[in-house]
Formats: C-alpha cells, structure tokens, sequence
C-alpha cells in the first residue's frame, strides 16, 4: 500500500468516526434506489445460451453498435457526409454512455460525466461541435465561449481540517517543504508539457514511453515527492480522471491530467497554469449528449443489446436483443461501427481482429458509483470558502460532490442535487454489484455528515447509478504500447478504450474519425 493510500485509510477511519459522534445513526427516513437500467441487460452477454432465430430482419447501410459519445460522434460523422441510412443501437433507454444525465424532484443531474474542460487546439473536432452547438464564437479574433455554460465561480473547495479552503489543492496551514514540493511538480509538469508529448487527443502514444513504463507513484518516489498533502492531491487527480490512485496508473497518466487538460498551479509559482476553465451543465455532459442525439429520431434504437456482429462477403450480420419485445432482432448492413466497450465487442465480434482481443486483454476497467442525492436546501455552512461547484472531503474515500444547480441564475436558495461520485477501486466491483442502494446512502450520509452536520435532515432522496466497468485504467504500458483501433473492410471501432483512456474528447474523436472514414 502507498504512502497516500494508507494515509487515506487513516482519514476515512477518522471521518467515520467523527461522523459518529456527531450522532449520525443509519439515515433510514432517506428514501432511493438504484438509476439506469442496472447490469441485468449488459450481463446477457454472460449467459451462455442459446438465443432463439431472429424474429425479425432489418436492413440499414451503417449499423452503429453502441450509443455512448462515440457512436453518437460516429452518427453525425456520416450525417456530415450524407449518409442518412444508419442505425444506433444500445442496450440503454437513452443515449449517452457514461454521459448520461438524469433527473431527481424535477431537478436536471448527471449520472455519470459532468464536465469538459474548454477543447485546447488539439482537440479540432470537439471545437467544431461546439461551434455546431452555439456555444463558442469569435469576439474581435479571439474564441468565447457560452458564459452559461463556462462554470460559474466559486469553482472547487476542500474540506481539510474542520474548514472549507477554496481550490483542490491542499493549502491550509501547509508548511516550506509543502511549498516547495508544489513549485517542483509545477516546473516537472511545465517540463512534461513543453515536451509536445502530452495532449488531448494523443496523437503520438509512443511519444509518452519515456513517462509509461513505471507507475505515477513509482516517478514520484523517484524524484523525491513524498510530502503527503502533495501526494493526496496527485491521488485523488487519478482517481478522478481514471477511476484508480497513482499507485496503479502509469505516470505517464499522472502527467497527462496536468499538462493535457488541467494544468498545476502551485501556490507560489510566478504563471499561472495554462488553463481556461471547464464548461458544465446541470445534466452534465448530458447536454451534449441529447444534443448528439436530437437529430437521430427513429434512428436511435434503445433497449437493443448487441448479442453478435458477424462479418460476412457482401456485408455484416448484427443480431441484437430487443428488451421490450424479448425477442432477437437481425440488422444487415454494409458496415459496422463498433462504439462499444472493447470488453463488450471482443465478445460478441465472431473472429475478432487480432488487435481487438489485445486491447481487451490488456485493459483493467474500473468501476464508479454516482449518487445523486436531493436536499430541500443547500447544505449550510457558516464559515470558509462558500458552497462551490466541485466540493471535496479531504482524506474521504470518494471523489466528493458537484452541485447540479450550480449554474441557475437564481438566487434565491431552494432544494437542490448534489452529485456524489466515487470509484471505489477494481476489488469493489462484486460491492458495486451486489450491495443494495442504501449501502451507498449510509456510506455518504456518514462522509458528507462532517462538514455538513444538517445534511441527513435536509436530504429527501437518494438514486445510485452504478458503471461495472466504467472506464479503461491507464496503468503502465497501456497509454503508449497498445494497439490502436484495427479497420476491416466491415468494421471501424470507436470507444473510449481505444485511447486507454476516458474522457470525452479522446471518445467524440475517436467516435468522429471511424464516422468519417467509414467506406460508403
Ligand atoms: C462516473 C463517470 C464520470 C465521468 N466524468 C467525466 C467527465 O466529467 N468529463 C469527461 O470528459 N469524461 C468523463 N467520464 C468519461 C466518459 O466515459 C467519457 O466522457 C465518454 O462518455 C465515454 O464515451 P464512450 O462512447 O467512449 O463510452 P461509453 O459511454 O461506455 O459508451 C458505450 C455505449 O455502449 C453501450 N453498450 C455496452 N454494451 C452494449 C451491448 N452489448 N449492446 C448495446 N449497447 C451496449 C453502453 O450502454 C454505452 O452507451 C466519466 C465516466 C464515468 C464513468
């Protein structure tokens, strides 16, 4: 176990305790469930039976496996080019993946991703979707982006020793050592960045080999990071954006998140870091889902879990499981594009490509519990930094909470969503399957009862999305050695995976790239 491993289990043991002397008892007036529609359907695919003859035939040009960002990428790729003849099928009633969003008493949430950080030049495509969308123009030669949509301040917060500090970054009562550990990374990570390696999308992942092959954790110790506020912070970072600690991530990944997307700003570095601030949405990336999806109709076909995918002389067989019916329908098409989980698609592939199985071999998946949770008013707080968009628990287990309502022009306080997010490691996956919603209720009341000693009288109701396997952990090797997308004469593959990471510029690019090279 690494140093900010077990100093994190030494702060949960605290929290917990401290959580049960402020008298917080098992929060049982708190009604939920569970959101989404569970493992039930995706885990189909594991039984191993025989599917009756398809009920029905279907015929299209493109059939699109999968209806997360990257299919819906893939979908007005061929829309740009045309090609209105196409169907999305997934095994969800909504489109979106991960990015999915929701709603709780009639107030709009995430249930899964919540952010994009402004597309930096790499990241072409997603600039232009957001150009589609209305939501960046030009000023006077310069790019502004929708002021609804940039995240309103205060943006983050900390709860760290019995008060809210503002920023993620640990500065309360931090001492020289801490400061100059903090200027330190900040000039590694400007290092990293000047290298040209570093960038979203990853253009070259060869040129991140020389950071790839050893764990964050591993780097850190190598060059002398061992101050434990530095090294929580780091922790939680890679736990954020890939669902596992720096103990497990390569540090290639670890730098990634810095120089790529986030930037660092030390305290007392001279520059500010390079950053532009995060668009958000009270559904999350939800908005850009449902704006992906507007233009699909009845092209869109939910409930449709994608049972094989048969590459055949004049063209590709997709037979898929209609829920609603309880019956199998076959689509034949031209082409596939597979925008499922490389897991998913190594399964139901007949003679998957070489890469493919490679891929899904030397991915670890890690899984994620969203709890959306509504109170009658927000959490009162009479000292430190004000409630925030992003407000974390330093020490805690999960990842913290946003505030769905966080961009309402209204000022007036009301009830509100607060977005709780945790990824509790690969080992949690049979927890993350079997334990019942309240579980989770119980666990957040306990965390969250610490800096809000009102929180269980003013929540009226939890729901808890659960992700299996939510997103691919970058560990060692897999950002720069293994393979990337395979195209046959039938398929093109798209998903997250395939970066060996997840966020939504690396899945709408991906996503975009196989919609517009798909031969006609
Ligand atoms: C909790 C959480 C929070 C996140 N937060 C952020 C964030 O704030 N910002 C960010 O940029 N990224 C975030 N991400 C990363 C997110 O995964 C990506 O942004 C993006 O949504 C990934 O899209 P995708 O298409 O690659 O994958 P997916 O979302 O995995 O899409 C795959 C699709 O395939 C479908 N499917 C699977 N199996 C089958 C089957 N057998 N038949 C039919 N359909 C099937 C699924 O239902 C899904 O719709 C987050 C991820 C999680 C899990």
């Amino acid at each position: 176990m690494g140093q900010a491993a077990s100093l994190i289990t030494r702060r949960s043991a605290l929290l917990a305790g401290a959580a049960a002397l402020a008298g917080c008892g098992p929060p049982h007036g708190i009604a939920g469930d569970f959101a989404g529609a569970g493992f039930a359907r995706g885990h189909l695919l594991r039984e191993a039976r025989a599917w009756p003859a398809p009920a029905v035939t279907r015929r299209t040009q493109v059939v699109i496996a999968g209806g997360g960002i990257a299919g819906l990428a893939a979908a007005r790729a061929l829309r740009q080019r045309r090609i209105e003849d196409f169907a999305v099928l997934d095994l969800e009633d909504t489109a979106g993946g991960n990015s999915r969003g929701g709603e709780l008493a009639g107030i709009a949430c995430p249930l899964g991703a919540h952010y994009l950080p402004v597309p930096g030049d790499a990241a072409r495509e997603v600039q232009d979707l957001l150009q589609e969308l209305g939501l960046r123009r030009r000023v006077h030669g310069r790019w502004q982006y929708d002021e609804r949509t940039l995240c309103h301040a205060p943006q983050e917060r900390l709860y760290i020793e019995g008060g809210w500090q503002e920023g993620l970054l640990p500065v309360a009562g931090i001492g020289a050592t801490t400061r100059a550990q903090y200027l330190r990374f900040g000039e590694e990570v400007e290092a990293a960045r000047r290298s040209g390696a570093f960038r979203i999308p990853l253009r070259s992942p060869r040129q991140l080999a020389p950071w790839d092959g050893q764990t964050f954790a591993a780097w850190l110790d190598g060059r002398g990071f061992t101050d434990a506020r530095l090294r929580w912070y780091l922790d939680y970072c890679c736990r954020d954006d890939y669902g596992a600690g720096l103990a497990t991530v390569s540090a290639a990944a670890g730098l990634h998140y810095f120089a790529a997307r986030h930037g660092f700003r030390a305290p007392d570095a001279d520059a500010p870091a390079e950053t532009e601030g995060v668009l958000t949405w009270p559904e999350g990336n939800a908005f850009l889902a449902r704006a992906l999806a507007a233009p699909l109709g009845e092209r869109f076909g939910p409930g449709r879990v994608v049972l094989r995918i048969a590459q055949q002389r004049h063209g590709v067989e997709v037979d898929v499981w209609d829920v609603q019916r309880a019956h199998v329908e076959r689509w034949q098409a031209a082409q596939c594009i597979v925008a499922l989980p490389v897991l998913v698609a190594a399964r139901v592939i007949e003679s998957a490509p070489r890469p493919l199985l490679e891929r899904a071999r030397g991915l670890r998946q890690a899984p994620w519990i969203v709890a959306n949770l509504h109170l009658r008013q927000p959490p009162s707080e009479p000292h430190g930094a004000p409630l925030s968009w992003d407000n974390v628990v330093y020490g805690a287990d999960s990842l913290g909470y946003v505030v769905a309502t966080h961009q309402s022009l209204n000022p007036a306080p009301g009830p509100t969503v607060l977005t709780w997010y945790c990824a509790p490691g690969e080992a949690a996956r049979g927890d993350v399957l079997q334990r019942p919603w309240s579980h989770w209720r119980d666990r957040i009341v306990q965390e969250l009862s610490v800096p809000h000693r009102d929180l269980a009288r003013q929540l009226t109701r939890i729901e808890v999305t659960r992700h299996g396997h939510a997103m691919p952990i970058p560990t060692p090797g897999v950002l720069s050695r293994l393979p990337g997308p395979p195209a046959t004469s039938r398929l093109r593959f798209a998903h997250g995976d395939w970066a060996g990471y997840s966020v939504f510029e690396e899945a709408f690019t991906l996503g975009h790239r196989a919609g517009r090279d798909a031969p006609r």
